[in-house]
Order: C-alpha cells, then structure tokens, then sequence
C-alpha cells in the first residue's frame, strides 16, 4: 500500500495504539494493524468494527465508578449523538452549563451524572447494567478511566480497565 501523501510503500505493523480520536487520551487499542510512511510520516490505523468499539468505550466510562471527567462527558455526550443545545433540553439545564461540564470550570450534579450514564446504557442496551449499579457510581474525585482493548475472536474486549 503506498502513502497517500508521498507515495512511498507504507510499512504495516501491529501496535498497541492511543487512540485519542475517541475524544479521550486514557484508551489504548491493543495489537491494532497501523501502515506508516517511512519517509513522511503519515499512517492509518485499521480499526474494525467501529461501532461496536464506540459502544464498548461508552459502557466502559458509563460503568466506572470515580466521577466523570469533563472529556468523559463531553465523548458520552457526542457518543448519544447529542448536540450541546439538544443535551441541555434532556437534563433541563442551559447550554452554558453543558459548556462548563465539559470544560471542566464546573462539576455535573450527581443526578445530572447519573442520569447520562444511563442513557448509554438505554440507547443501547446491549450490555447488562443492573440499575443498583447507579448507587456505586459517580462517587470521588473526577479521574479519566484508562482502558486498554482488544480485538479477539470477532470482538471487542475491555482487557484492562482500571477500577476507577
Ligand atoms: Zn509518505
């Protein structure tokens, strides 16, 4: 495959890769394929089953228990494909406070907190999310949830995700 930048041949290899796409800088895709450009540098990295991984990384962050980081909110919010404006509606607050939620100048309340997480798990119900797990969550200090995932057998797996 050559680089679409320069054209030379790409080199193909498996990485574990930070993939800070997903709006977070705390997940890590495991022994993913990434081609890199010898020359310039360019390279692409073959994630497959993208959905699928977006709704594992979205679980993931809905499940863990330390509060969510203004990051996490902002990529749970983007994950339920809800503007600013649209998200405000939901929880009845102004957009203004959205904006500071997810720039960190101010924490979600817990009900507010609460109420985002179950709405991943409501969109998309795939996983299992007994509601008594709300009573464990949202609890501490804002701490980003630092994944690492892996592709195995046909799907995605949350290998290491720490316990916060
Ligand atoms: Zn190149």
């Amino acid at each position: 495959m050559r680089c679409e930048n320069c054209g030379a041949q790409m080199k193909s290899g498996r990485e574990n890769y930070l993939y800070t796409e997903c709006g977070l800088d705390s997940v890590t895709l495991m022994n993913v394929e990434v081609r890199r450009c010898p020359d310039c540098g360019e390279y692409e990295v073959d994630i497959p089953r993208i959905d699928e991984l977006h709704r594992l990384i979205a679980q993931e962050v809905a499940s863990k228990k330390a509060r969510l980081t203004p990051k996490e909110v902002r990529a749970l919010r983007k994950y339920l494909g809800f503007s600013g404006t649209d998200f405000a509606a939901v929880l009845d607050v102004t957009p203004e406070t959205v904006s500071r939620w997810e720039t960190g100048k101010k924490q979600m309340s817990p009900v507010a907190e609460r109420a985002l997480r179950l709405m991943v798990f409501v969109r998309d119900p795939v996983a299992e999310y007994p509601l008594e797990k709300l009573a464990e969550v949202a609890q501490g200090e804002a701490i980003p949830l630092r994944m690492m995932l892996r592709e195995s057998r046909a799907h995605w797996k949350a290998e290491a995700a720490a316990a916060a």
